[in-house]
């Protein structure tokens, strides 16, 4: 019935599949009813745990699938509303975090050294269980090149920090999504000539 919902209200269309290398996975789970926001890559999970039967949850859940985020957690939802924290359950509390819209850039003018390079961190931290998850949205004065080795901005979202992070630095990955593995996550953007910039939205939580 929420599957018929979207479908009939929207140009999606949903196909069932073992197969498909990205897909939804619905399922039945203790933890109640979640799922990530929009596609992952691989099969991702959609939760309709015990309580969540009901038409206007499932319907709520695949709306996260197919990439919709919580309204109040929009990075400008302040001059709407006003959130009042003290009558939130406080283990739900992630759920009011902001989205927050970053941009950071590096510039380096001299390029005449070979090793010059200009750095800008950015470090984004959680409450401890909390994960991040940072989206790509726009970059400027970039060159792709396979390992971005002259700019590039570098998320990482491993736990340990001594490994490098994916590096990103071709107009492709603009929308990429990538979500932490701890709560604490860099954010690296890096230059070796001229100038770059990057903008990004990140959020903690989950869904
Ligand atoms: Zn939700």
């Amino acid at each position: 019935m929420a599957i018929a919902f979207w479908q009939n209200s929207t140009c999606v269309d949903f196909v069932e599949s073992q197969t498909n290398p990205n897909r939804v996975r619905f399922l039945r789970d203790d933890g109640g009813c979640y799922s990530d926001v929009g596609m992952m890559g691989g099969v991702q999970v959609l939760s309709l745990g015990a309580g969540c039967e009901y038409f206007y949850i499932a319907a709520h859940e695949i709306a996260h699938a197919l990439g919709f985020f919580h309204e109040q957690e929009r990075y400008d939802r302040d001059t709407a509303i006003t959130v009042n924290s003290g009558n939130v359950i406080p283990d739900q509390r992630f759920n009011y975090n902001k989205t927050q819209s970053i941009t950071i850039g590096a510039n380096n003018e001299f390029d005449t050294e070979y090793e010059t390079f200009e750095k800008c961190n950015y470090i984004i931290r959680a409450p401890m269980g909390y994960k991040i998850e940072v989206i790509l949205k726009t970059m400027t004065g970039i060159d792709c090149i396979p390992g971005c080795v002259y700019k590039g901005i570098e998320v990482k979202a491993m736990s340990d920090h001594r490994y490098t992070g994916i590096r990103y630095c071709c107009e492709e990955d603009i929308g990429t999504k990538i979500v932490s593995e701890g709560n604490v996550m860099p954010v690296i953007v890096f230059n070796r000539y001229e100038k770059s910039t990057y903008a990004f939205t990140y959020r903690i939580g989950m869904q």
